[in-house]
This record gives structure tokens, C-alpha cells and sequence, in this order.
């Protein structure tokens, strides 16, 4: 567990280098822990060295997780799930978790809002657009992000808080850099009718430069603070 705090002082210190090269504070920028795959005890060494942000990827994993560690009184967390969502598992993430990053069809912001337990804060919501310019599942595209904003707006147990994008993986700087930008505008031109779009969930370990540089407002790592993952122990 040494080094998970290790490995976290080195991300918060690259974080603040890359900020301060983008002419940013090291303060506009979150790190959200993307803990998949990784054990109850590094999330606990990520907690107890000061992080708060989780990030999921897999419904069941995450909510055994999640119960486990909130009756062991890790209460303030802040939950995110970054995986493909699955419609049969949207009860699970509506009753879990605090933000959801990767919505990317309508279909999944009505049962999000119907299956939101009555009592829990709204959820935060960040819509998943695919900015990678090759066919991708996951992510809308970005002529239909107008259509799931204007019926986001009418879910009340929903607020959309920002845009989400994964760029492709390997790609060049000059790719990475268009992908980031390409969100970041269209955050800022949907920013001017939905005020509360103020969020930009892009970077990983590997392209985490490109996106501070580009804008991002959060970042997603998860190797760089837990090590490589075993994708033998994950499961849907
Ligand atoms: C797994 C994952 C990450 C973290 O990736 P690393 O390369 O390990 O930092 C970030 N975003 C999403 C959507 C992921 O699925």
C-alpha cells in the first residue's frame, strides 16, 4: 500500500505541472481514483491518504465495494461510474453511486430518473460523447448530444453536470489534443443554454497532459495510482 501513496503524490504532482503549464491552478482539476478492478483495502490507502473521488466501471463489482466500505463508515466518498451501462444494471448505479459519467442514450436517463431512490440526492450526470473519430460503442455522437441535454432537463432526480470522453487509445498528440478540444467546445457551446454543464471528465494515465492542456476539468486514473489491472477477477 506504500505505494499507492507513493504513486499518488507523483500523479498530484504531475497534475500540478500540467496545469501550471496550461496557464491553470492545480485546483481546477480533480482526480477521480479509478478503482475497478482493485481491492476494498488500496481504495482504503487512496482514503486514508486524502482522496475522496472512485471511479467504476462494473455495476456488481462496484456495489459490493460500495456497501462494504460504507458500513465500515467510508461515508464520504463520492462515487462515479465511468463503465458501459448496461440497461439491467441501472437500478444498481441509480442506488450507489453519486455521479454517472458514461450516459450516452436516452433510454438510460429515464431509468436512471425512475429507478433514483426517493431520499437520495439528485445525480449528478455527465454525458458520454464519442470523441475518438473511429466507430466506438460507447459514447453518443455529437449531433445527438442537443436531444439527451434538452431530456435530461426534464428528469428531476437528474442534473447533468458536464461532458465525458475517452480519446483513442495510442493516438498521436495532434489527435488527442483535437479529441480534448472537440469536447471542450462543445461543452462551452451547450454551456451558454445549460449553465449547470460546468464539467470535463477527460484525460487518463496515459493522455492525462493533453487533456489539463486542452481543458479537462477531471481527470480518470487508474494504473498510475493502483498499478496495471487483473481483468481476470473482474466481473459485469
Ligand atoms: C479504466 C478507465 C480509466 C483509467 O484508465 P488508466 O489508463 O488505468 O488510467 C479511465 N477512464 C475510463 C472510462 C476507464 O474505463
Amino acid at each position: 500500500m506504500q505505494n499507492i501513496i507513493e504513486n499518488l503524490a507523483v500523479v498530484h504532482q504531475q497534475i500540478k505541472l500540467d496545469a501550471q503549464n496550461a496557464g491553470r491552478k492545480e485546483s481546477d482539476v480533480t482526480l477521480l481514483c479509478v478503482s475497478k478492478t482493485k481491492s476494498e483495502d488500496m481504495i482504503k490507502a487512496a482514503y486514508q491518504a486524502g482522496e475522496r473521488h472512485f471511479g467504476e466501471s462494473y455495476a456488481l463489482e462496484a456495489q459490493g465495494k460500495i456497501t462494504s466500505l460504507k458500513a465500515q463508515g467510508f461515508n464520504d466518498i463520492i462515487w462515479h461510474f465511468i463503465g458501459p451501462i448496461q440497461s439491467n444494471k441501472t437500478k444498481h448505479i441509480a442506488s450507489h453511486f453519486d455521479v454517472v459519467e458514461s450516459v450516452d442514450r436516452i433510454k438510460i436517463l429515464d431509468r436512471l430518473n425512475e429507478q433514483r431512490p426517493d431520499g437520495l440526492p439528485v445525480l449528478k450526470i455527465m454525458i458520454q460523447v464519442n470523441i475518438s473519430q473511429e466507430e466506438q460503442k460507447q459514447g453518443c455522437e455529437e449531433q445527438e448530444l442537443e436531444a439527451l441535454l434538452e431530456h435530461a432537463a426534464r428528469l428531476p432526480k437528474l442534473k447533468v453536470i458536464g461532458l465525458m470522453g475517452v480519446a483513442r487509445i495510442d493516438a498521436p498528440d495532434e489527435e488527442l489534443n483535437a479529441s480534448f478540444a472537440k469536447l471542450k467546445a462543445l461543452k462551452d457551446q451547450y454551456a451558454k443554454h445549460y449553465p449547470e454543464l460546468t464539467e470535463l471528465s477527460m484525460g487518463m494515465t496515459a493522455d492525462m497532459a493533453q487533456a489539463i492542456c486542452q481543458g479537462s476539468t477531471e481527470v480518470r486514473i487508474g494504473s498510475a495510482i493502483f498499478g496495471a489491472r487483473d481483468y481476470s477477477k473482474a466481473k459485469a
